[in-house]
């Protein structure tokens, strides 16, 4: 047994507590979280305790490309460059980059990583289990006929990650990227497997300028890629809602980037989960053994001040009350892989959001998404990690903090 205390301790699931005492058994799994007591004695720490970071959107697999693609080239130059600059490294220098890579995140606080992978390339290092993984098995093609064998080619990756052990779920890359047919076969293969899926969205305001008018920096980007643009959907509204309608069936689904949703965007995408809720009807939610599909938001700030130079406006999903989370995207496009830098930044563009509200989207909303139980709040039973959290100045994140793991 061991009791650790704090100048706050943040359980998540509850409000903070001023000094309380976290007691864990010898692997790590919580006793208790209580309030001071008088006589109880405690490991003390200067700063505050949260549940280990839950990093959602990662592509762990690009790591050898950490400062190769210039910043602030936006989206459509991001993708020219990745296509150009995706060279090939010896085996060895690619499994050392993503080694490394790994280490970060776990220097960093990270338990538990919602990653992309296009290739088998990480599947050697997530077998040894030092971060747990759930690996979103992305897919793209834009023309129709290939839907099958791309459709395909994920399901060999499955097998291969089922086989070692690993959780995964076939996911489309972005509304842009894939075909109407290509989205109905991963819909379908949700619905069999209660698979979580997750999506690249509004990264960029040329991907809806690509759907409303067939114009834009990326359908040029296409056209010059030599990409026969009649395959490309033109359906006169924007990203979104030319693709969420065709994700009806995972268990869980994840937005990311989201750095141009408006606040139409976010009620008119909630208003479609809920009526998909209602349909389903009180009865069939009491038979299901995933819990209902529920429509959360990934953000990685970083990675779009890298590419894009610009921010998701954070007060239209605090209004919205939806379930926001955090990703670091890949060190193709950013400087880290730490959670907590994307929580300095946020915090640095808007002050006002607090600590609390800031530690849930890094912690407990992203354990709920990944399924992952057992994580992200502190509570009796669980394991979820402990971060200390230091250079914390009255209730918010500076500059200066630091995190260290303490279990
Ligand atoms: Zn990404």
């Amino acid at each position: 047994m061991r009791r650790l205390s704090a100048d706050y301790i943040f359980p998540i699931a509850s409000e903070p507590i001023k000094n309380g005492v976290i007691t864990v058994d010898a692997d790590g799994t919580i006793v208790s979280v209580e309030k001071p007591a008088d006589g109880v004695k405690a490991e003390y720490y200067k700063g505050i305790i949260c549940p280990g970071f839950i990093n959602t959107h990662c592509h762990l697999e690009l790591s050898h490309m950490r400062s190769r693609i210039p910043e602030k080239l936006g989206m459509a130059g991001f993708i020219k460059s990745i296509v150009t600059e995706r060279t090939r490294l010896s085996e060895e220098q690619l499994q050392d980059a993503i080694a490394a890579a790994e280490k970060e995140m776990i220097d960093n606080g990270i338990v538990a990583v919602g990653d992309i992978s296009n290739n088998n390339s990480t599947f050697r290092q997530k077998a040894k289990g030092n971060i747990l993984y759930h690996t979103f098995i992305e897919v793209f093609d834009l023309n129709p006929h290939k839907a099958q064998a791309s459709f395909a080619a994920g399901l060999t990756l499955q097998q291969e990650l089922s086989g070692l052990n690993l959780r995964s779920s076939i996911v489309p890359h972005a509304p842009y990227t894939v075909s109407e047919n290509l989205l109905e076969l991963i819909d379908a293969h949700a619905a069999k497997t209660k698979g979580i899926v997750s999506i690249h969205n509004q990264e960029s305001k040329a991907e809806s300028e690509l759907f409303i008018s067939h114009s834009g920096p990326i359908y040029e980007a296409f056209k010059a890629m030599g990409i026969n643009t009649a395959v490309l959907r033109e359906t006169g509204v924007n990203a979104l809602k030319s693709t969420l309608p065709h994700l009806k069936n995972a268990s869980n689904l994840l937005l990311v980037h989201n750095t141009y949703t408006t606040r139409e965007d976010i009620k008119w995408a909630k208003e479609i989960m809920e009526k998909r809720e209602g349909e389903m009807g009180n009865e069939n939610i009491s038979n299901l053994t995933s819990p209902i599909s529920h429509l959360y938001w990934c953000t990685c700030p970083n990675a779009n001040l890298y590419i894009e130079n610009t921010l998701p406006d954070y007060n239209n999903f605090i209004a919205a009350k939806v379930l926001v989370t955090i990703g670091t995207d890949s060190l193709a496009s950013n400087w880290s892989l730490s959670v907590l830098d994307e929580l300095k930044t946020i915090s640095t563009y808007y002050p006002d959001i607090p600590l609390q509200t800031l530690l849930l989207w890094a912690t407990g909303n992203g354990a709920a998404l990944l399924g992952l139980n057992h994580l992200g709040t502190l509570e009796k039973g669980k394991k979820p990690g402990l971060n200390l959290l230091t250079g914390i100045e009255e209730m918010k994140i500076t500059k200066a903090t630091k995190v260290t793991r303490l279990l």
